[in-house]
């Protein structure tokens, strides 16, 4: 049976997408996968057809996808769809890294859930409170792979055994990325240690890095209190990346975005602006502007991305500065 899989959007791997290869190739089908949404030149027909698209501004691309394979299963937080691959295909863990030849870490999950329930976010609707979903050594591909571990947990501290998950890592001497951040709000003296103690790195392992959030100015205190925490244990500001939502909050000025803006940057913190509506082209430029760090040379009210000036700064930066590997965009997958 010949099988394609399409990763409709997103640069980190595709758990889901994954799971399907490994079942599929199991069962001695061929598996043909792509990030092509049109059916190329010589594609074959196919018995079966998935796709998977996590951001919901990919729905052009979800639409195209649909009309090239009419039949086609599609699926993921940024289609309104309800599959599951558990629904598809059960329970199954394998994952068949295969499909990302240069992609030489280990990724997956130890908890689903989170504590909290921000408005904006699915995770609580879709997942419920916490709770452990694999130990470090399930996660970890073994053999000569790195010790690199990218965890997709939306709340690692949230699971009951989180020592346990925090000893396993310290232990065995990996080094983890915590794309989705890890929930500041909820910081305590313990957690701040565990993480002292432990090698966060960026998502493509080369710098220290933890992923945080500061949505809502009205979390000001709670935010800067974990970090003062952090700080206390030794963990400081400038490993801190922090996703703020923008464009959301009804009361959002830019006198307020700036606010939050500001204060992160005087604590050593990389804010990365997330803006909630993608078609909103101030909130792009300014995200653009803080993400390429340019915030450091011309101030955004001077920001024109079309200037000779702004283009020199952004090449005497480089793209290094922009995403730090691969983007930690997938953040975006909780926004509906
Ligand atoms: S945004 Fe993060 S902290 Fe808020 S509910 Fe979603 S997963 Fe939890």
């Amino acid at each position: 049976m010949n099988v394609r899989i399409t990763q409709i959007d997103g640069t980190l791997p595709n758990l889901a997408l994954m799971r399907l290869a490994a079942y599929h190739r199991a069962r001695g089908d061929q598996v043909h996968f792509t990030r092509q949404v049109r059916r190329e030149l010589f594609e074959p027909e196919y018995e079966a057809v998935y796709g998977s698209a996590i951001f919901k501004f990919s729905a052009d691309r979800v639409e195209r996808f649909k009309t090239e394979f009419p039949g086609a299963i599609v699926g993921g937080t940024g289609t309104d769809s309800g599959l599951t691959v558990e629904g598809l295909i059960g329970d199954g863990t394998e994952l068949d890294y295969s499909l990302y030849p240069d992609f030489d870490a280990s990724i997956g999950f130890t908890q689903r859930g989170c504590r909290l329930s921000c408005k904006f976010c699915v995770v609580p609707m879709k997942e419920g409170k916490p709770r452990q979903a694999a130990t470090i050594a399930q996660v970890w591909r073994g053999g000569s792979t790195p010790r690199h571990l990218h965890l997709l947990d939306n709340d690692f501290f949230g699971q009951p055994d989180w020592p346990g998950r925090i000893a396993e890592i310290r232990d065995g001497r990996f080094k983890v990325c915590f794309s989705q951040g890890i929930n500041v709000r909820a910081m305590t003296p313990e957690v701040a240690a565990a993480l002292a103690s432990i090698e966060y790195r960026c998502t493509d392992f080369r710098r220290r890095r933890l992923y945080t959030a500061w949505d809502n100015l009205k979390d000001e205190d709670t935010f800067f209190r974990g970090v003062d925490i952090l700080e206390a244990h030794g963990v400081p500001g400038r490993h801190l990346m922090a996703y703020m939502l923008v464009g959301f909050d009804k009361r959002e000025t830019w006198e307020r975005i700036h606010h939050r803006f500001d204060r992160m940057v005087a604590r050593g913190i990389r804010p990365y602006p997330m803006p909630f509506d993608q078609s909103r082209r101030d909130l792009k430029r300014f995200q653009r502007w803080a993400v390429l760090g340019l915030y450091r040379d011309i101030p955004f009210s001077e920001y024109d991305p079309n200037i000779a000036a702004t283009r020199s700064a952004v090449r005497r930066r480089g793209d290094g500065d922009l995403f730090e590997g691969n983007s930690p965009w997938s953040r975006l997958e909780n926004i509906p």
